[in-house]
């Protein structure tokens, strides 16, 4: 029979057995945390916890949050690895950095122990997506420093599969490679095969089908929960498009994946993660039942090398699905709606960069799908002004008519007025991973 799940124990656990767990695995990590982290013993005691208060997970809400910039500063005080360093300097392992694209970069240590929890969560998720050990995969995610390239190359490994590693660029030979190594599962971010495609019809006068890749494993970004997006990934390369990589950088690399019967994000971070949800405003905690939607914050239950408590991800998650899907997986669905600091409040109207994607995914080809909205003043907002890469086949006799509709979907769609600036294809800067930055403040 076909083993359908990687970690069948973790990831197809009773509600009940998981919450006993974390309950068990949350007092030794908060006692671990009381003893040798100096950030959190100084956080608890100006807070007047002690840990024998902490006998519930219910009791957590009585611990401060931890946010990325006190991690920042505690990297400042303490170099490199800041004083929420809970081991030596010499159990660390593997050292990454993150993108550091709102501030100071964080360097995330990790031990041997939290290296193999967290390719095992990895693996789990690449497992329901459908990769296999027969598979051949090649991995196109950045190798410099960030998570996503080695640690996600090493999640790969562990589910038995054959890694090519790539990392981004010379996307001519990548193509070369894809053809003469045999590879049937491309890894990148959903937006890299668009970029790819163009590659292959102009340099090498194929059709992206004929190269065989039969998965594509995505993630680093938004954009495969627009069907319209996926299934034109589908249909342009004959293979099956899987978000199957999400994870918080600073916390754990990979905990979620699509599965083969549900395009829903599973949580797959069993025993190793515990997720909860707070308004963002209030700050109170919002239980995980179906349809509500919070700010994640995050604990980790097994951590040696950086432990976090409470910490504040930004990003917003709605809990879709609770209970067991069709797959056997028991770990709630979810989908991220935006980052708490990409939220902009339009005449009362929360609006995401992630809503006006999805209108212009459905316009294709009559635009490119790239934009960029250009903020000249803070909140509050009372329209957007946003520009729009016009599709290659748009002349400017079409162009008014083109605008209005833009405009009207926006208006009909989400709720708020969009003043639609047309640009030309590929005139917004792309970062290397090729996409383009969504909110642009210039003030
Ligand atoms: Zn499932």
């Amino acid at each position: 029979m076909e083993q359908t799940m990687f970690n069948p124990d973790m990831e197809s656990i009773s509600l009940t057995d998981q919450e006993k767990m974390e309950k068990s695995l949350l007092l030794d990590q908060i006692e671990y945390v009381y003893v040798h982290s100096k950030m959190y013993q100084d956080k608890f005691a100006k807070a007047g916890i002690s840990k024998d208060k902490i006998n519930h997970v219910q009791d957590l809400e009585l611990l401060p949050f931890t946010t990325k910039q006190e991690l920042r500063s505690s990297q400042k005080r303490l170099t490199p690895f800041g004083d929420f360093l809970a081991t030596s300097a010499e159990q660390v392992s593997r050292v990454h950095r993150t993108s550091g694209i709102t501030g100071r970069f964080i360097y995330t240590a990790l031990t041997k122990n939290d290296l193999d929890l967290t390719h095992n969560c990895g693996a789990r998720a690449f497992w329901a997506a459908g990769l296999r050990p027969h598979h051949r995969v090649v991995h196109c995610l950045n190798y410099c420093m960030w998570m996503g390239g080695y640690t996600d190359h090493a999640n790969l490994e562990t589910t038995g599969a054959t890694v090519i590693p790539f990392g981004v660029g010379n996307a001519k030979q990548l193509i070369q490679v894809i053809k003469d190594a045999g590879i049937n599962v491309i890894s990148s971010t959903p937006s890299y095969p668009k970029y790819l495609e163009k590659i292959v019809k102009e340099d090498f006068n194929m059709d992206p089908r004929e190269l065989g890749l039969e998965i594509g494993l995505f993630g680093g970004e938004p954009g495969l929960d627009n069907p319209v997006y996926r299934q034109r990934i589908e249909t342009t390369w004959g293979m099956k498009a899987q978000n199957a990589n999400y994870g918080v950088s600073d916390v754990l690399c990979n905990f979620a994946s699509v599965c083969q019967e549900n395009y829903k994000l599973h949580f797959l971070g069993q025993g190793a993660l515990l997720v909860q949800l707070i308004d963002p405003l209030t700050l109170k905690d919002i239980p995980i039942t179906q349809g509500a939607v919070g700010e994640m914050v995050l604990t980790h239950l097994k951590k040696e090398a950086q432990p976090l408590i409470r910490y504040r991800t930004s990003d917003l998650m709605e809990i879709l699905e609770t209970g067991p899907c069709e797959c056997g997986r028991t770990g709630f669905r979810f989908k991220i709606v935006g980052r708490a600091d990409d939220m902009l409040h339009v005449k009362g109207i929360n609006v995401f960069p992630n809503g006006i994607s999805m209108v212009l995914e459905d316009l294709v080809p009559e635009v490119t799908g790239e934009f960029q909205i250009i903020l000249d003043h803070p909140s509050p907002y009372t329209n957007l002004e946003i520009k729009v890469e016009q599709g290659i086949n748009i002349t400017p006799d079409m162009m008014t008519d083109l605008k209005s509709k833009i405009e009207q979907k926006i208006k009909e769609t989400l709720n708020f007025k969009g003043i639609v600036d047309l640009v030309k294809p590929d005139s917004i800067e792309r970062t290397k991973m090729g996409k383009a930055r969504r909110v642009i403040r210039d003030y």
